[in-house]
């Protein structure tokens, strides 16, 4: 089976790194892109996984990175970017055009810390080019958050989604729309859906969590088209039933229960419950239910 949810090579010469975010296994992944001359790291965790991170680099035996790349300005994709920096020196930080309060965070912290690695601003159609095979292409995918965006590496057809392509649970036939209040918007989400279903990459890199490749990654992309739809229908219709968040989440759980993750982990229904009630509002609030 064409999937991957260990530290170790998803394709050739790309890598997935476990990060151990919140001190949870398989729950974020971050990418290294390798080639036969720079170097790129997509996302970085928080600053508390930034040494799970070079010691990974390092066990590869990697002590340069060109590019540091940020998906969106979520704490979990970003927060590790100064450590990062600090570490390597010369790196690009390759920030979202749109991400501006993420610029200003940056400039203001880094000069404070007397960081100087070169800023790179990346929009639809940026390209960031490793060698003369590996090509970076920048892909605008906003809805999840607005200045979300996805990296698709040419050559191999690998899309590197962050969390614009849903959550999911490989293998498990587990998923769930990314789609958290107060930064979701319905329309933009799907329409970045639609994207990646025309890209019809050869694989898929999500950063909750795993890789996937060929039918699989097929089967990614129509999971969470599918869970857009079903998601944001449940969530109308209990909303005329009773015009009440709470409610909406327990609909939620019942519809769609918890993940494998909080099975295993015999999570509180209240803790599982205040995940859905993010996304239930995410859907009230973009689809003006409230
Ligand atoms: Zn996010």
């Amino acid at each position: 089976m064409a999937i991957f949810r260990d530290t170790g090579p998803v394709a050739d010469g790309i890598y997935l790194i476990d990060i151990g975010i919140w001190g949870i296994a398989k729950q974020m992944a971050i990418y290294l892109i390798t080639s036969s001359d720079k170097i790129a790291l997509i996302d970085t965790g928080t600053k508390h996984e930034v040494k799970t991170i070079l010691k990974e680099l390092n066990h590869l035996g990697i002590n340069c990175v060109d590019y540091i790349i940020v998906t969106h300005s979520h704490i979990d994709h970003y927060g590790g970017i100064y450590a990062l920096a600090k570490h390597f020196p010369k790196a690009n930080i390759c920030l979202p055009a749109l991400a501006h309060n993420l610029q200003k965070e940056y400039t203001k912290k880094s000069k404070k810390m007397g960081l100087s690695n070169p800023i790179q601003m990346l929009k639809e159609g940026s390209i960031i080019k490793l060698d003369p095979h590996i090509i970076l292409e920048v892909v605008e995918t906003p809805g999840h958050i607005a200045d979300h965006l996805s990296i698709f590496e040419r050559k191999h057809r690998i899309l590197f989604v962050g969390d614009a392509c849903g959550s999911h649970h490989l293998g498990e036939n587990f998923s769930r729309p990314t789609a958290y209040a107060p930064f979701f918007d319905h329309n933009a989400y799907l329409n970045s859906l639609l994207k990646f279903e025309k890209i019809n990459p050869w694989g898929l890199a999500i950063a909750s969590y795993g890789f996937a490749t060929n039918i699989d990654a097929q089967k990614c992309i129509k999971a969470a088209i599918n869970d857009y739809h079903t998601w944001k229908q449940t969530i109308i219709d209990a909303m005329h039933e009773k015009a009440d968040e709470d409610y909406v989440a327990d609909i939620l759980l019942q519809k769609f229960g918890r993940s494998p993750g909080e099975r295993l982990e015999n999570r509180p229904d209240q803790w599982v419950k205040s995940i859905l009630l993010g996304i239930a509002r995410g859907f009230i609030y973009s689809l003006g239910l409230k």
